[in-house]
């Protein structure tokens, strides 16, 4: 299936001063068309996959040719990663989880706040380039786990509610070295309303 960008419900500049406008410009326009035309170029090769959803590719990568996994894995899985980045974030939205997505997070990890601490762990731990998620697992459990490159977590079976991409071309321009201050300010535009939405639909 053809993949194109998706649109940005809100402005470049519409997450500063927590995501400056610069970032975001360049992380869709470039970094995410990248990924874009890439994985299209890659699927081009092999029209029987044309009617193939992405996902259910990057859930089994075993059923893509070998000439070109490694080429859907890395771009498939960056397009898929940041369609789901852009939603999850927004200007001045809830501050925090609530109801029963608050409770699942509450029974979880203990609270709130020791849910930022393992999240932001393993942000701050994953070497290099990749992701952190708050997944769900098949016996519906909330986990944190964190990704290398552009791998999803669909791909071990497990569903994203929540992700933060830590690539340096995610934060540098603004953040330089300092990992740990853009995940930290980055929770102040994380919509919680979109997390609750993915819990209430997979949970
Ligand atoms: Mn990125």
């Amino acid at each position: 299936m053809k993949q194109t960008l998706p649109l940005l419900t809100y402005a470049f500049d519409a997450l500063e001063p927590f995501i400056d406008t610069q970032t975001m410009t360049i992380h869709y326009s470039k970094h995410h068309q990248a990924y874009v035309d890439n994985v299209n170029a890659a699927l081009e090769k092999f029209p029987e996959l044309a009617d193939v959803e992405l996902t259910d590719l990057i859930k089994d990568l075993n059923r893509v040719p070998e000439s070109i996994r490694m080429a859907v894995r890395n771009n498939g899985g960056g397009h898929l990663n940041h369609t789901l980045f852009w939603e999850l974030m927004t200007p001045g939205g809830a501050k925090e989880p609530q109801g029963e997505l608050l409770a699942a997070i509450e029974g979880a990890f203990g609270g709130f706040a020791q849910f930022k601490d393992a999240f932001a762990t393993a942000a701050k731990t994953r070497f290099g380039s990749g992701w952190a998620w708050l997944v769900l697992t098949a016996e519906k459990q909330l986990k944190v786990v964190s990704t290398a490159n552009q791998d999803t977590p669909i791909s071990d079976g497990l569903t994203p509610i929540l992700a933060l991409d830590v690539w340096e071309h995610a934060y540098y321009l603004k953040y330089q070295n300092r990992r740990p201050e853009y995940i930290e300010q980055w929770f102040n535009v994380v919509n919680w309303t979109v997390v609750n939405k993915l819990f209430e639909e997979n949970k």
